[in-house]
């Protein structure tokens, strides 16, 4: 299966911006084999159609941070995956550490924002992890594999290609510490684990990404795992650069 290596920009960067950097990543990548690995860029959802023109030709991918888990009606602020679809948007991020914490995303508003995403035809790049005092705990597997069945819950799926896991270990994220090649590796091997008893058609090629301070330095020895199948960026994804270096190393 072809690795993604998905980028995650946060609140940063202005739509303005947009075009001359995706032709920094452009001339960054011509060194990286890009046939195989595929690339995705999750911006603001102000940045989005600014991207989907700068991205014609390309074959990087467009993906937003999050989505409504409402198709339509009275919710001012909201942004549909219809919407997100109607621009052309491939991904959308959910459950996202950010979103669960700083926004108060419980399991429930993120199955329902997944079913959203899908029934768009769009795809879920689906964020589940531990927090630091979980794992101490010895509770990394049963926090994650919990959110992972509460978020698919309900969800069928006929392709592979449908769905995105990214284990996100929340200590690792923004913070410099990432997990040991063999920890992401467990904890993703265990999402493999239980994506066979969710979905056994599918499970070995849905595609699972680790993501928590992924660099250049260290994107070899996590992307080398046997169910590490590519990353989720964030402060890395910023500098075009950067990211190029961790696509080489795919
Ligand atoms: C993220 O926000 O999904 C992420 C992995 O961030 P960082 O790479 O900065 O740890």
């Amino acid at each position: 299966m072809k690795p993604l290596i998905a980028a995650n920009w946060k609140l940063h960067k202005l739509p303005s911006e947009v075009a001359a950097w995706v032709t920094d990543l452009h001339g960054a990548l011509e060194t990286a084999n890009t046939d195989r690995l595929e690339l995705a860029l999750c911006a603001p959802f102000t940045h989005l159609p600014a991207l989907q023109t700068a991205l014609v030709g390309s074959s990087v991918r467009s993906g937003a941070q999050d989505v409504s888990a409402h198709d339509t009606g009275a919710y001012t602020g909201e942004v549909s995956a219809a919407m997100l679809k109607d621009v052309g948007v491939h991904y959308v991020i959910v459950g996202h550490s950010e979103r669960r914490d700083l926004h108060a995303e419980d399991d429930a508003l993120v199955g329902a924002k997944v079913k959203a995403v899908l029934s768009s035809g769009l795809v879920p790049i689906l964020c589940v992890g531990e927090r630091l005092e979980q794992r101490e705990a010895g509770q990394a597997e049963a926090v994650t594999l919990g959110q992972l069945r509460a978020a698919l819950e309900g969800v069928t799926l006929t392709s592979a290609a449908e769905l995105v896991v990214a284990y996100e270990p929340v200590w690792a994220i923004g913070t410099g510490k990432t997990a040991t090649d063999s920890d992401a590796q467990a904890l993703c091997g265990a999402i493999r684990g239980e994506l066979r008893g969710l979905m056994p058609e599918i499970a070995d090629e849905v595609r699972i990404l680790y993501g928590g301070s992924m660099k250049g330095d260290n994107a070899a020895g996590l992307l080398a795992q046997p169910d590490i199948n590519g990353g989720l960026i964030g402060s890395a994804s910023l500098d075009a650069a950067s990211l190029a270096k961790i696509a080489a190393a795919c």
